[in-house]
């Protein structure tokens, strides 16, 4: 655990990394939607380019974020937030 958690588990800004795996893309795209061999759904279309999904597959809770970067457009940043608990689709 981290000193900053131990002080503040609500107001901790690494909260998140608690909750599991996560990792982030940084890719220079002319498209927000990249294909990574599994099946999205779309949760929540927000302002500011970025989007939300969850994996398509039932009970599994990856989410994934996709935002364009507003300092640099050319670059899409794709965060994905916990583990698959199925293989991909496209492998089957
Ligand atoms: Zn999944």
């Amino acid at each position: 655990m981290r000193s900053c958690c131990s002080t503040s588990l609500n107001g901790c800004m690494c909260r998140e990394e608690h909750l599991g795996f996560k990792i982030v893309l940084r890719t220079e795209s002319d498209v927000e939607i990249m294909d990574d061999g599994y099946k999205w759904k779309k949760i929540k279309n927000t302002p500011h380019r970025r989007n939300y999904y969850r994996c398509a597959a039932e009970a599994c809770k990856v989410k994934k974020r996709v935002e364009r970067e507003s300092q640099d457009p050319r670059f899409v940043m794709t965060t994905y937030e916990g583990n698959h608990n199925h293989p991909s689709p496209s492998l089957s």
